[in-house]
């Protein structure tokens, strides 16, 4: 056996006599009745930032949609497969959660590669056109002549308040936030010293005491 499908393996038994015997009940719930989520988190696909561990979520609480640079696209009725705003439909209309909430993260590849022009590569694959996506906000960052050092800081984060603008472009989650039944929110999580930051009022992030 590989060395990988052990380790599959051996995390799973861990589960099974850790986490799962204190959730056996929780489960069978789960399986029974059905989910009903109250949030929703669209994060990075990256290994680092996940949103379970971070908000110290429980089965069943967060409906999660991970992809690279955790981006939200504007609506589009063009054809294709449209995953992520599959997602956000089925979280709004059929589950009817409560908030949305977009966390960026702290070196994030895919922010990096959109800052360093995939987003307009036609080489550069799926990857490339996906982040071509946010190309509008590389070029609103790059116009501000910032330091060298803050750059990707700024991407990272203004990435995330174009998927929040990009969310409203959804009728059904433009009705849901007029309602008042849902909520949207960034986020910014800083993976060295897993500092949390939530987007205020007044659109600036700001850093949660832990
Ligand atoms: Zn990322």
């Amino acid at each position: 056996m590989s060395y990988r499908k052990d380790k599959l393996i051996a995390g799973y038994k861990a589960f099974r006599s850790g986490d799962y015997k204190a959730q056996k009940t929780l489960y069978e719930n789960l399986g029974t009745k059905g989910q009903s989520p109250k949030t929703m988190l669209i994060a990075c696909s990256d290994s680092r930032v996940d949103p379970t561990d971070i908000f110290d979520a429980y089965p069943g609480e967060m409906f999660v949609a991970r992809n690279v640079a955790n981006i939200v696209p504007p609506l589009d009725d063009s054809d294709g497969f449209h995953g992520t705003s599959a997602t956000i439909e089925y979280a709004v209309t059929v589950l009817k959660v409560e908030m949305i909430v977009v966390m960026g993260h702290e070196s994030c590849g895919g922010i990096q590669g959109c800052l360093d022009g995939m987003g307009h590569d036609p080489n550069a694959g799926y990857v490339g056109k996906w982040v071509s996506i946010i190309n509008n906000v590389r070029d609103r960052v790059l116009a501000r002549n910032l330091p060298e050092d803050e750059i990707v800081l700024e991407m990272e984060l203004e990435g995330v308040r174009q998927s929040l603008t990009n969310l409203m472009t959804f009728p059904f989650v433009h009705e849901a936030v007029e309602a008042g039944t849902l909520k949207l929110q960034g986020a910014y999580f800083s993976i060295i010293q897993a500092r949390l930051m939530l987007l205020n009022e007044e659109n600036e992030f700001e850093l949660i005491e832990a």
